[in-house]
């Protein structure tokens, strides 16, 4: 199963808008405070891959500096907040890391606030001003909206949505690879909802533009939250009997379909490898072989 499909936390948003409940919450006892830098990475004890709680680091922090993201499932409020690199001094025990890297090492209650903390925040950090009048705009709703007192309006977090899809032909897979990818790597397709599109008609254009390729079935599997840096990717099965891939644009350097034996093959020979476990572009894949009687461990 991929990461973050579901969360242990409730996210409670009528707090949001009670700052009287989100002091008491933080008087009331433990929090767990996340907390990021300014290139959104997540403060890490470096020992046994755990999130730092920067509750007693950020002592001093009030209650509208921080985003509250929800109860967790032993029922400690959660928030986070992200600091420049040189207010914190670290200890040797900590540092700096990509949430992405963390994803197949941490549990689902770890990763689920620290996925909503780095969309939130990246939203922050690019939303510093109002794109209808150019004022500054400042955070609100425990830093769940940012609102700009020259225009009084409002702006809410958004989330890109994009599909990703593993193209098959009977009983091969289409993989393929991005130029700027780590060398080896090698996933399914995917790419962004234009307006105006369902997910549906995505999924056929983009495969449609990058390989050359008319899909004629479509089944959905899920979704997963992706906050690098800020999206949800909605998985698909995309089926074709067409077989005959052209590359269309500079996007790929290169895609080739291969059977599951194959696939098991060139991960043992270590001739390719596949996206972090936990993403759903691996589940994809994963679940795929596994159809197919071939089982692939993350
Ligand atoms: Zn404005």
């Amino acid at each position: 199963m991929w990461r973050l499909r579901q969360s242990g936390l409730q996210r409670f948003s009528s707090y949001r808008y009670s700052p009287e409940q989100l002091s008491a919450l933080i008087k009331r006892g433990e929090i767990k405070l996340s907390v990021f830098n300014e290139r959104l990475r997540v403060l890490m004890r470096s020992e046994d891959s755990s999130p730092v709680n920067g509750a007693a680091l950020l002592s001093d922090y009030s209650a509208d500096e921080l985003i509250f993201l929800g109860l967790d499932e032993s029922d400690t409020p959660c928030f986070s907040a992200q600091v420049r690199d040189d207010d914190l001094e670290l200890d040797n025990d900590a540092d700096w890391q990509d949430l992405r890297l963390l994803l197949p090492l941490l549990s689902d209650e770890q990763v689920a606030p620290l996925a909503q903390a780095k969309a939130l925040h990246h939203w922050h950090q690019n939303h510093r001003y109002c794109g209808r009048c150019g004022a500054r705009t400042k955070v609100d709703a425990a830093g769940h909206e940012r609102y700009c007192a020259e225009c009084e309006s409002r702006v809410y977090p958004r989330t890109d949505p994009a599909v990703i899809m593993a193209v098959t032909h009977k009983d091969r897979l289409l993989l393929a690879r991005q130029p700027q990818w780590p060398p080896k790597l090698y996933s399914v397709l995917a790419g962004f909802v234009e307006p105006g599109e369902s997910f549906e008609q995505t999924v056929a254009r983009e495969v449609a533009e990058e390989v050359g390729l008319d899909t004629q079935r479509i089944d959905y599997l899920g979704s997963q939250p992706w906050p690098f840096p800020c999206s949800v990717m909605i998985g698909f099965y995309a089926g074709t009997t067409d077989s005959n891939v052209t590359l269309q644009d500079d996007e790929l350097e290169d895609a080739f379909w291969l059977t599951a034996k194959e696939l098991e093959a060139a991960l043992r020979e270590g001739s390719i490898e596949l996206p972090v476990p936990g993403a759903i572009s691996y589940a994809l894949i994963q679940y795929w072989a596994q159809q197919q009687g071939v089982t692939i461990d993350g």
